[in-house]
C-alpha cells in the first residue's frame, strides 16, 4: 500500500485540533476501506497480519535510528475501556523491538507517595529519555477519566479547598495535560495519543469469554464489571478530554478496537510513521574519528 493511502486511511482516525468528538460518529467495528472489504474478511484479516508483519520490521530499524540519533523520545499514550485490548496491543506492537530502547508504564491507582504530591507529577518521572519509545498504559488521562467518573477518587488527592472550587475545574486540568504536553513537545519528545474505541457489546463478548475459558479467567475482575455498569460516563468523559487535549503537537487517535488484528495493524502504522517522519538518519562518524578507528582496526589485524 503506498505512503499517501496508508496516511488517508490514519488521518480518518486523528482528532483534529479543536474538533468536538462525538464517539458515536466512529465505527468500532472498523475493518477497512470499500475497497479493502471487498477482499472478504478472510483476505483482509490475512492482509493486516502481512501488513503488522512488515510494520514490526519497520518499527525495529526506525527505533534503532531513534536510538542512534538519542535526540528524540517517543511516548505512546494508550487508553481505553476494560477489555479494549491495551495489553495485547503492547505485546504485539512492540514485540519486534529491542527491549533496551522501550518502556512500559502500567499506571494503577495512585500510592499514598503520590497523592502527596501533585496529580502530574508521576507521569513526569515516567517520560521517555532520548532514544527511547515509552508507553503509557493508562496515563495522565486517568485523572481526568476515572476520577472525573469517581468523584471520590478527586477527595483522595488532598486538594486545597480553593482548589477544588475553582471554576471550571477540569478545564483546568485539561490545560495542565496541553501545557504538559507541549513541554514535552517543545523538547524533543513525539507524543502520540491512542484511544483503543471498544463498543459494549464487544466488551460483553469478551468479559463472558474471559469467565468462560479457564485460560483467560484470571484476566476476569468483578472490579470490570463494576466499571462497565459506568459506560456513558465513561464515554462522555473520553469524547470530553479527547476534544480537549488533540493538538498538532500531541494528537489523539481513536482507532476502532473489535476487531484485534485492526487495532493492532493500525496503532503499529501509527507509531512507526510518527517516528519515521522524523527522517532520522544514522549519525556520521567525524573524520578525526574515523582515524582513530582505522588506527584501532589496524592494531587489531597486527595482533599476532
Ligand atoms: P488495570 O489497568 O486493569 O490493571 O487497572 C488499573 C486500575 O487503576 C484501573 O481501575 C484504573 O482506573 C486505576 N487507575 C489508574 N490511574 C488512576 C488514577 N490516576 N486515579 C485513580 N485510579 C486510577
Ligand atoms: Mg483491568
Amino acid at each position: 500500500m503506498k505512503n499517501s493511502q496508508r496516511k488517508k486511511i490514519i488521518d480518518q482516525f486523528r482528532v483534529k485540533p479543536g474538533e468536538k468528538v462525538r464517539l458515536k460518529d466512529f465505527d468500532p467495528a472498523w475493518m477497512g476501506t470499500e475497497e479493502m472489504r471487498e477482499l472478504g474478511k478472510r483476505e483482509l484479516k490475512e492482509r493486516a497480519h502481512a501488513f503488522l508483519q512488515q510494520k514490526l520490521v519497520d518499527l525495529a530499524e526506525a527505533q534503532e535510528l531513534l536510538w542512534a540519533s538519542d535526540t528524540y523520545g517517543v511516548l505512546l499514550v494508550l487508553q481505553a475501556m476494560d477489555a479494549a485490548g491495551k495489553d495485547g496491543t503492547i505485546k504485539h506492537v512492540m514485540s519486534g523491538v529491542n527491549p533496551q530502547g522501550c518502556q512500559v508504564y502500567s499506571f494503577k491507582a495512585p500510592s499514598s507517595e503520590e497523592l502527596d504530591h501533585t496529580w502530574l507529577w508521576r507521569y513526569m518521572k515516567s517520560v521517555p529519555e532520548r532514544g527511547r519509545i515509552c508507553i503509557f498504559n493508562r496515563s495522565h488521562y486517568e485523572d481526568v477519566l476515572v476520577v472525573r467518573v469517581h468523584k471520590q477518587l478527586l477527595a483522595k488527592q488532598k486538594l486545597p479547598p480553593e482548589c477544588l472550587r475553582a471554576d471550571h475545574f477540569w478545564k483546568g486540568r485539561y490545560e495542565d495535560i496541553n501545557a504538559f504536553e507541549q513541554h514535552l513537545a517543545r523538547n524533543g519528545t513525539v507524543i502520540v495519543k491512542i484511544f483503543l474505541h471498544l463498543s459494549k457489546q464487544e466488551q460483553k463478548q469478551r468479559f463472558l469469554e474471559r469467565l468462560e475459558r479457564p485460560e483467560k479467567q484470571w484476566k476476569f475482575s468483578e472490579a470490570d464489571l463494576a466499571e462497565r455498569a459506568f459506560w456513558d460516563d465513561y464515554q462522555e468523559a473520553f469524547e470530553e478530554a479527547l476534544s480537549a487535549t488533540s493538538t498538532d503537537y500531541a494528537p489523539w487517535y481513536v482507532i476502532p478496537a473489535d476487531r484485534k488484528w485492526v487495532s493492532r495493524a493500525l496503532v503499529a502504522e501509527i507509531l512507526t510513521s510518527s517516528i519515521c517522519g522524523l527522517n532520522l538518519s544514522y549519525p556520521e562518524v567525524p573524520a578525526e574519528k574515523q582515524q582513530r578507528l582505522a588506527k584501532a582496526k589496524q592494531q587489531l589485524e597486527n595482533e599476532d
